[in-house]
């Protein structure tokens, strides 16, 4: 048993040696990702339901690998943000977006926050940079923070997106109903928009509590005078469900998935010369 047991140990250990190994790799090809240009934003837009134009485009970042293909941020983001590297990665994506955002002059843009980059006491001044440098209206940006960056440390929290009003950005909570005590939050912190969670909207058609959790969430963004929107919304039935609840603003694969900018481009003019109903 001994020995099977040191057997099993140093299959376990040269496993560790190859995931760590893969891991050292990961992390040096993403510190030369940005200097070759192998990072990308794609662009997925969100559509107003009352005036039933698209209304603002959320930035998606995208890792052109040399022999990976298309990394998913899912895969490099919780590194990136391990190795602090997501502070500069956040920077060139806050840049770019704003950038992008001048050639859609009627669309606001989001950009999603890591809570790493929340936490960098930069932020407030690398925000004001970017619009500085990019000279888009500050009001054209809004900035996606989940509530995991609350929890810590209220107070500076709070401080940081205060700060952030003033610039005249908009912060949207992201990911809402994922967390703990999201209801909390919305009382306390200055959010001009909730988007309720993918997994509420994909549950919605099951005979479960979805639709009556969307149901709320969406009456209450109206009483807290938030906009709401949906994201993940994949069918016609959602979009339907959503647009009789009052839901202001949907997203998701049913209109587009995040494409390249010039795709979006060619999305938003088409979208705007058909409508939708
Ligand atoms: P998120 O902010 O919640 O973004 C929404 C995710 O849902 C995106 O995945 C989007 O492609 C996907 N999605 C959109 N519509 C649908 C749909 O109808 N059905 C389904 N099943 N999924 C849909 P993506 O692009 O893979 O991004 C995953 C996460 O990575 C994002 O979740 C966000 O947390 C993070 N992320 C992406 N880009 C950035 C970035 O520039 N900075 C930071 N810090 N995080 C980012
Ligand atoms: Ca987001
Ligand atoms: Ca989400
Ligand atoms: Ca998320």
């Amino acid at each position: 048993a001994k020995q099977a047991g040191r057997a099993t140990y140093r299959i376990f250990e040269a496993q560790m040696d190859l995931e760590l190994q893969e891991r050292k790799s990961l992390e040096h090809d993403l510190r030369q990702a940005m200097l070759k240009n192998q990072l990308e934003l794609h662009y997925q837009p969100l559509i107003d339901i009352s005036t039933k134009k698209v209304a603002a485009v959320e930035a998606l970042i995208r890792w052109r690998h040399p022999t990976r293909g298309i990394v998913s941020p899912i895969d490099f983001i919780p590194l990136a943000e391990e190795t602090n590297l997501i502070v500069a990665i956040g920077e060139w994506v806050l840049e770019t977006a704003c950038r992008q955002a001048l050639e859609w002059p009627d669309l606001r843009v989001a950009v999603n926050l890591s809570p790493i980059q929340f936490r960098n006491r930069e932020l407030v001044e690398v925000v004001k940079d970017v619009l500085r440098r990019t000279g888009l209206q500050p009001e054209r940006l809004e900035l996606e923070i989940t509530e995991s960056v609350l929890i810590n440390d209220v107070s500076s929290a709070l401080a940081t997106l205060t700060a952030l009003k003033e610039l005249g950005v908009k912060i949207a909570m992201d990911d809402f109903g994922t967390g703990y005590s999201s209801l909390g939050y919305l009382n306390s912190f200055p959010f001009d928009k909730i988007k309720i969670d993918k997994s509420f909207i994909g549950g919605m058609s099951d005979k479960d509590k979805s639709g009556a959790i969307v149901k709320s969430v969406i009456s209450l963004g109206q009483s807290l005078n938030m906009v709401t929107t949906a994201e993940g919304v994949e069918t016609a039935e959602q979009a339907t469900f959503l647009k009789a609840e009052g839901c202001d603003q949907l997203q998701g694969y049913f209109f587009s998935r995040p494409v390249a900018a010039e795709e979006l481009t060619r999305f938003i003019c088409d979208w705007n010369d058909r409508g939708y109903e």
